[in-house]
């Protein structure tokens, strides 16, 4: 007799909760981190002429072709450094965690951060172990380092700046986690083109760090493409866990093409940066908001009543995270994403009805 999903599948897996994503139709969305600026006219006509030329009844290149040239053209990498590409970042962060997932092996994050690292850890069979950040989310250098002592985590994750709560931490106290470890650190760093600070330099003193960044965040979510960057040893071995055609022919063309435009990218960017001053002004002068300081595309803040605000927020069209009870750290917190001007002033709008209603 066939046994039933539930006496097959591990229990750890069964346990999961699916990674949620939020049904955003017909609202101003900014509850993802995405670039809410299209593309140009002229760039969307090149893009559909580079898809009806592209082959498609052939496999993609297996290495990235002209894309991976493109981005290790720009990206300067110290020698003996090389780079992967994956299916986003998410794919990357598997492809780690089953590389290092030895019996009993530590996958280690600060808390909160990106939650896909505890979910991975638990689909790789690693044993995961949270961090706490203090109060007001910076890393305690001190606390994270005994850490590291006590649980000789195989793999340390650390997003910079950290994801949900915007911040850089400190590049002395990283220094200090990196240093303390025996195993592989990997910098996550996601929202590089809002912060301007960068460990990709420091990749050739750190033979035990790896330096991972998306093109999502920069206005090419829906591609799907992550990179992952280090010591050519590390590269050659974890490249063996990458299922051969992972990244798909029409993202490398689309994306090798829209890089060759960076210019229009950062001027988004530049703009969103901009944007992201205004709705942190404007939150701060909002009666029992705390805002926490940003250097991504998104801004943390704390509201008294986060879930009823959420709600009312929502039922105005705007769709922001509630990440309350993600985290005792993330009390009454919600996370909006920086969006285009007249976004976020719908954001602020709603936010200041719901803030009257709820008084
Ligand atoms: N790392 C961090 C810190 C993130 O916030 C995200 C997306 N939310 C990712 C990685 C994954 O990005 P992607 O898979 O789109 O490249």
């Amino acid at each position: 007799m066939a046994l039933s999903p539930d006496q097959l599948i591990r229990d750890e897996i069964r346990a999961l909760s699916a990674y949620h994503v939020a049904d955003s139709s017909g609202m101003v969305k900014l509850d993802a981190m995405e670039n809410p600026y299209e593309l140009p006219d002229d760039m969307r006509a090149e893009i559909a002429r580079i898809v009806a030329t592209t082959p498609v009844n052939r496999y993609p290149d297996p290495s990235g072709g002209e894309l991976r040239e493109r981005l290790l053209a720009t990206l300067h990498l110290p020698s003996g450094c090389e780079l992967m590409l994956g299916n986003g970042s998410d794919e990357l962060i598997q492809i780690l965690a089953l590389a290092l997932a030895r019996p009993g092996a530590v996958l280690m994050a600060v808390e909160p951060s990106f939650v896909m690292f505890r979910m991975i850890a638990t689909i790789a069979g690693m044993r995961y172990v949270g961090v706490p950040l203090e109060a007001d989310f910076r890393l305690n250098a001190q606390r994270m380092a005994e850490a590291v002592e006590t649980h000789r985590p195989a793999l340390t994750f650390i997003a910079y700046p950290n994801n949900p709560t915007g911040n850089l931490f400190e590049r002395a106290a990283l220094e200090r986690v990196i240093a303390a470890s025996s195993g592989v650190v990997v910098i996550d760093e996601a929202y590089h083109a809002f912060a301007g600070e960068s460990f990709l330099p420091a990749l050739g003193p750190h033979p035990n760090m790896l330096v991972m960044r998306t093109l999502s965040k920069l206005g090419l979510a829906g591609l799907r493409l992550g990179m992952l960057m280090g010591p050519r040893e590390w590269i050659a071995q974890l490249d063996k866990l990458r299922l051969p055609y992972n990244v798909n022919v029409l993202s490398q063309r689309v994306a090798a093409y829209v890089l060759s435009r960076s210019e229009v990218l950062e001027a988004q960017t530049a703009q969103l940066r901009a944007e992201r001053a205004r709705v942190a002004a404007a939150l701060d002068k909002l009666p029992g908001i705390v805002a926490f300081p940003s250097d991504a595309n998104f801004i943390l803040f704390r509201v008294p009543a986060a879930e009823r605000v959420f709600a009312s927020i929502k039922a105005g069209g705007v769709l922001v995270k509630n990440l309350a009870a993600g985290h005792p750290l993330l009390r009454e917190c919600l996370r909006v994403t920086i969006g285009k001007p007249d976004e976020n002033a719908r954001f602020l709008e709603t936010l200041e009805s719901a803030l009257g209603s709820a008084r």
